[in-house]
Parts: C-alpha cells; sequence; structure tokens
C-alpha cells in the first residue's frame, strides 16, 4: 500500500495529493507568500478523524501543520512537502446553546459563520474586524475586534475548547479540565494541538449598529489622529474604531477611519462628531446591521496576493509617529510596487486590561492602542517578484524607531519589542529570544505546559515554545 492509500485509510475525510485538480485550490492561503507545496492536505470530517491523522503523522514522521482560515501571512498553517490538517471543509459549523449564552464554533470557521449564527440569534461575541478570517488563529493567538471595549479579548470568552494533543488523545479544556493546557490555549497560539471546537461566551446584542467609514484626504491624518487621541481617552466601551492611512482611488492619500458604536445613528453620530468635524470627503457611515461591521475592510483585504504585515501596541496614539509612518506608506506604494498601509486599531481597553496578565497566555494587555502596517503586491515577473527581498525591503521601511524598534534594531519585527501582537508577526519563525520576549512572564509556564502535553514538539510552526521539564 502506498503511503497515500495507508493515510486515507486510517481517518474520515478528504486527501487531496499533489496532481489531483483542487490541489491548488487546497493549498492556497489568504497571502500568497504563505503557500507551501504539501506532500498530504486531508480535510478531516470529524474530532476523531484529526486525532487519527496526528497519530499516522507522528508515527510516519510526516511534519505537520494545522489550517483555520488560512490568514497568517506566515505560512504557519501550511507545511512544505509535509502535511495539512485543513479544518476549513467540515469542522466549520457554528451553532448557539438553547439559553442562548454560548456559541459552539468549530476550528475551521470563519468569523463570518459566527457572526451571522449570533444575529439570527439576537446574540454576539466579539471577533476580527475581517470577516472572512479564521476563528482559529485569531482565537489562540488572543483576538480583539469592535466588541472587544465591552467584551474584551476573544480568549477572555473562551469558555471551553476540544483539543486533539499531539499524542493523538482527545481532551476538554476549560478552568476545571486541563486547566493549564487552557491557561495556554488562550494566547499560546497552536503550539499545544489541534482545537476542533471553541465554545465562546455570547451576549445580547441589538440588530443595528452606527458603523462605516469617514473618508479623508491625506493631509487631515496628524488632525484625525490627534482628534482619535483625545477620544479614545473617554470612549465608552460600546463605541471602537480602525484608522488606516494608504492610498486610495486614482492611488492619492487617504486616511479611512473606521468607527463603530454598538447604538442608534443619533447617538454614533454624538459619540464621533468631532472627528466628523474634521471634514471627511466622504462619509459612508449609518446605522447598518450587526452583521455588517466587520465587511468594511474586506474589499482591501482580498485573498492571494503576496503581504508583509507586523503589528505592536502603544500607550496612546502619537500623531508624529501616524505622520511619519504615512510618509512610508507614500514612499513604499510610490511606483506602485506595494500597496501599502498604516493602521491604528482603538479598542475601550478597560475591559481587557482589567485580566491580570498572568490569568491567561496572552502578554499584551497594557497597551491601549494597536499598530499595524501592511505592504501587499502581486508577482510580476520583475525582480521584485521575489519574495524574501521585497519582504526585507518593507521591514527595513518599516523600521521606525518608537513603533516597531526599540533601540538601535535595524528591522520592524513586531515581537522585537514587549507589546508585539504574535498574531500580526510575518515571519514562518520567530527565533526562542523573540518568543520569550513577546510572551514576557508568560514564557516559562508555557515552556512546562509544552513539555506536559507535547514534548517532542509535534506542533512547532511559527513562534515556537521551547518544550522544560518542570
Ligand atoms: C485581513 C486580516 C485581518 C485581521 N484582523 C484581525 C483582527 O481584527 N483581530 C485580530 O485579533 N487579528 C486579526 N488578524 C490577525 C489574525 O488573528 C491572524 O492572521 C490569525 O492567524 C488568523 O487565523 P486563521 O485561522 O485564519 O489563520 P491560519 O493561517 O489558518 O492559522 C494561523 C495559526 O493558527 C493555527 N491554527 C489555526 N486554527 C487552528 C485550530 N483550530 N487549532 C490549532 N491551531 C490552529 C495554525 O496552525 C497557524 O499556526 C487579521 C489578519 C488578517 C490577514
Amino acid at each position: 500500500m502506498s503511503q497515500a492509500a495507508d493515510l486515507k485509510a486510517v481517518f474520515n475525510g478528504d486527501l487531496v495529493l499533489p496532481g489531483d485538480s483542487d490541489y491548488t485550490e487546497s493549498i492556497a492561503r489568504w497571502a500568497k507568500n504563505a503557500e507551501r507545496k504539501a506532500r498530504y492536505v486531508t480535510f478531516p470530517k470529524d474530532t476523531e478523524a484529526v486525532s487519527a491523522i496526528v497519530r499516522w503523522a507522528v508515527a510516519n514522521k510526516v511534519p505537520l501543520a494545522v489550517k483555520g482560515g488560512g490568514h497568517s501571512a506566515s505560512g504557519a498553517s501550511s507545511s512544505e512537502d509535509g502535511l495539512v490538517i485543513d479544518l476549513s471543509r467540515y469542522l466549520n459549523q457554528v451553532t448557539v446553546s438553547e439559553d442562548k449564552q454560548v456559541l459552539y464554533v468549530g476550528g475551521g470557521a470563519l468569523w463570518k459563520d459566527v457572526d451571522q449564527t449570533g444575529a439570527d440569534n439576537g446574540v454576539a461575541t466579539p471577533g476580527g474586524t475581517v470577516n472572512h478570517t479564521g476563528v482559529g488563529g485569531l482565537i489562540l493567538g488572543g483576538g480583539y475586534g469592535f466588541l472587544s471595549g465591552e467584551h474584551g479579548l476573544v480568549v477572555d470568552n473562551l469558555v471551553e475548547t476540544t483539543v486533539v494533543l499531539a499524542d493523538g488523545r482527545i481532551v476538554t479544556a476549560s478552568e476545571t479540565s486541563e486547566p493549564e493546557l487552557f491557561w495556554a490555549l488562550r494566547g499560546g497560539g497552536g503550539n499545544f494541538g489541534v482545537v476542533t471546537q471553541f465554545v465562546l461566551k455570547c451576549y445580547p446584542q441589538r440588530p443595528t449598529v452606527y458603523a462605516g467609514l469617514l473618508i479623508y484626504s491625506g493631509d487631515k491624518l496628524k488632525e484625525v489622529v490627534e482628534v482619535a487621541r483625545r477620544w479614545h481617552k473617554t470612549a465608552s466601551p460600546k463605541e471602537g474604531a480602525l484608522l488606516i492611512a494608504t492610498r486610495g482611488p486614482g492611488r492619492q492619500p487617504v486616511v479611512i477611519f473606521n468607527a463603530f458604536y454598538n447604538g442608534t445613528e443619533a447617538e454614533g453620530r454624538e459619540k464621533y462628531k468631532e472627528f466628523i468635524a474634521v471634514g471627511p470627503i466622504a462619509d459612508h457611515t449609518g446605522e447598518v446591521p450587526i452583521t455588517v461591521i466587520n465587511t468594511f475592510q474586506n474589499p482591501v483585504a482580498v485573498h492571494g496576493r503576496y503581504t508583509y504585515m507586523t503589528g505592536t501596541a502603544q500607550e496612546e496614539a502619537k500623531s508624529e509617529i501616524a505622520v511619519a509612518a504615512f510618509q512610508k506608506v507614500i514612499e513604499t506604494s510610490e511606483d506602485g510596487t506595494f500597496d501599502s498601509a498604516f493602521g491604528l486599531e482603538f479598542f475601550p481597553h478597560g475591559k481587557i486590561s482589567s485580566v491580570p496578565l498572568d490569568a491567561t497566555a496572552f502578554p499584551a494587555r497594557k497597551s491601549q492602542v494597536g499598530v499595524l502596517v501592511m505592504a501587499r503586491w502581486d508577482a510580476d515577473g520583475t525582480e521584485y517578484a521575489d519574495t524574501a527581498k521585497k519582504i526585507t525591503m518593507v521591514r527595513d521601511a518599516y523600521a521606525i524607531k518608537g513603533i516597531f524598534v526599540e533601540g538601535e534594531g535595524s528591522h520592524a519585527n513586531p515581537a522585537d519589542t514587549e507589546r508585539g501582537y504574535s498574531n500580526y508577526a510575518s515571519d514562518e519563525t520567530l527565533p526562542t529570544s523573540t518568543t520569550k520576549k513577546l510572551f514576557q512572564g508568560n514564557y516559562p509556564r508555557l515552556q512546562k505546559i509544552k513539555h506536559q502535553y507535547d514534548p517532542s514538539n509535534v506542533f512547532n510552526r511559527w513562534w515556537g515554545i521551547e518544550p522544560v521539564a518542570a
């Protein structure tokens, strides 16, 4: 029996091999540079099938990767010549409990499924701001979005998980069952097993909210950031916003302010009146269904382009740094080589920072404003099609002291600061020194848990954690 036939025989689900008509589609990722040529792509139908695949891969010494929504630009959910466990085809169901207190979310679901099921039942839970992102990676790395001001991080709303461990055992992890594993899963990433189901707390949610885009000419950036800095200090938990500085139609520099208020349009306009007073060139805000809030960025966050992104956080927005970063956006996108963007994320932070740093593995609770840069491009057959070279160009461009670099670093690496957001890291692997910095005081505990649940480092992609005996 061939190795492929042997694998196929052990699990319930689909196996796609190089040369199959759906192979290219099966290894596709949101970021083109995250694609790898896997030897086996598996689509398990249930948790037992995931367990069988993990056992088979370990027994046959075939490296494995787990794919949720496939949005990490790092390639962490892909495997060159290895095996991929892709949860997105079958383990993607979302249902609500009878009492509407929790959502049962498949490990391969997308946020749009969560948003829709919630809305159909009059409830919601915090999730990602781009609704085609996967739940898996986003939850395991912490996760935040427009509802985080009110309800906290996604991991703060996680009540239970079903996990396939490195030895194939299926366990439930919660505060009362495998509590150490549960602690690690809330921020420690895909280092501990394959999560086939997340159980998320949900909350009564009105069907419509105030949300949408205020679009300004690029020269208004300083003013808008100043307003945002003041507003953010007193914003209520029901508010939250994203600011993106980029080139818009006709490649003109624009500032896009994505506003959100969990209430009526009249209340929302009052909350954001200072932003409206700055004078946007277009006001596309209004009262919209709750399911729409995580769609405003979708038109630019399209699948299949090469991408480098990186993210960190600051205590407060600094307009001079925003202006310097915007200058880089303009420069790096001058000749059309890149589409580039600088972003600030303003989610009222009281709820997030009320959770002690050691209550979950997620380490970055102190800083208030998320900061990110993103550059995207297409393979064009020119010298710039060289991915590594392009990534270096972008990293060098954004090595701006005060945001992505502390001290005399030369590259923009989010985890080189203690405020980095691991989920935005585009590097395929991060050195241990960087992972240590990222997880700060939580790193030694993660190492012990890693040793207990995955001593031979089967789940070893992305920001790895070195197992250490207790
Ligand atoms: C357009 C865009 C918008 C974003 N917006 C936000 C945002 O609003 N808020 C936010 O917090 N983050 C955001 N992110 C970052 C996002 O959290 C990460 O990219 C995350 O990794 C995406 O999860 P995924 O399942 O789609 O990724 P994948 O590439 O599938 O997986 C990423 C990592 O998680 C692991 N993994 C995935 N699912 C599972 C599982 N079920 N069990 C075990 N391991 C698993 C993979 O093995 C891999 O290591 C955004 C990213 C993009 C590209």
